[in-house]
């Protein structure tokens, strides 16, 4: 894997079809132009958005290409910025708008490390009071989730929206939910103490200890390719321990379902989304399946014959915490 500090422009592209190897809608569609290389390709020729429209709604914003083009092209980054000039989806720019009205009546919170969930645990009051519990922190009262939202399908930000929810985050521990804001927080905040759902929950002993060798873990792939270099100390210790097979494994490179837990989403279908899941099973015979993301457990529930559990649903109720 090539990295360098400055990530590169389509204009680099040189047609090597490495990102193809990764790419969940490459390999959904068999279509060049439904990839990273034929998205940067068709950049190179002055291909017009509209041209582009499909494939830049197909994108799972995985971040898979990122870290294997050998260009260091910033390709999902590319396809986000170019998604931005697309006409937003209208029930999402809803939800968008609404999720802000929230936020601004929201209270500051109180000193300490604070918990951004994410859409699909914001669904699942249960999960989020465990996963509360468990990491001992506060949800934040102003959890960025229009922002989230914004990001995934390339709605705007308001500047002045933006500074008010860093604001309330800058120099705290954050643990994130959801990827793609992980990534961005990254960016915005690169001083914050963050760490993504999957990594908090995988670091306390009463998680650790009940990921079992029959089990077959997932890893969220965006969380995973926001930050690869650092987190692949920790799955790896996670594995060996464990003994237990992970979407990491077989070049099926932390390839799952759409993340997104948002209804009426444009990108992909539910149709994808369950064959991208039984590829990643194919071959296996897991006892059990464990997700980093509330939105993949329901897509390998509908699958899988064994129990999907939620990493967080590892833990028993009541469980003394020590961290790993
Ligand atoms: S982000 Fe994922 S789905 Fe999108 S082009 Fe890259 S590998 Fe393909
Ligand atoms: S891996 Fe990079 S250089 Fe190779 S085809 Fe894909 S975008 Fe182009």
């Amino acid at each position: 894997m090539y990295s360098s500090a400055h990530p590169r422009a389509y204009s680099a592209c040189s047609g090597c079809s490495l990102c193809r190897l990764v790419c969940p809608m490459w390999r959904a569609r068999r279509d060049p132009c439904y990839s990273p290389e034929g998205i940067a390709k068709a950049r190179q020729s002055g291909a017009a958005l509209a041209e582009l429209a499909p494939a830049l709604e197909a994108c799972t914003l995985c971040g898979a290409c990122d870290p294997v083009c050998p260009e260091d092209i910033a390709l999902s980054a590319m396809i986000m910025a170019l998604r931005r000039e697309l006409p937003p989806h209208p029930e999402l720019v809803a939800l968008q708008v609404g999720y802000r009205q929230a936020a601004e009546s929201a209270a500051a919170d109180p000193a300490g490390a604070l918990l951004l969930p994410g859409a699909a645990m914001r669904a699942d009051p249960a999960l989020h009071e465990k996963v509360t519990a468990l990491l001992g922190i506060r949800a934040a009262q102003d959890d960025g989730a229009d922002i989230a939202v914004a990001l995934e399908i390339g709605g705007q930000i308001a500047p002045q929206r933006l500074r008010r929810f860093l604001d309330g985050l800058d120099g705290r521990g954050l643990v994130v939910g959801d990827g793609l804001l992980l990534a961005a927080l990254r960016r915005w905040l690169p001083a914050a103490r963050l760490q993504g759902l999957g990594e908090a929950l995988g670091n306390l002993n009463a998680i650790r200890r009940r990921i079992a060798s029959a089990d077959f873990y997932v890893i969220e792939a965006r969380a995973y390719h926001a930050d690869h270099e650092r987190l692949v100390a920790h799955y790896d210790a996670l594995r060996k321990e464990s003994g237990c097979a992970m979407n990491l494994d077989l070049q099926r490179i932390a390839m799952p379902p759409h993340a997104s837990a948002y209804p009426g989403l444009r990108i992909g279908s539910a149709r994808e989304d369950l064959a991208q899941a039984r590829w990643l099973l194919q071959g296996r015979n897991p006892a059990r399946i464990v997700v980093e993301n509330a939105a993949e457990r329901e897509v390998f529930r509908r699958v899988a014959d064994v129990p999907v559990l939620h990493l967080a649903e590892l833990a028993a109720s009541n469980e003394e915490i020590h961290h790993a």
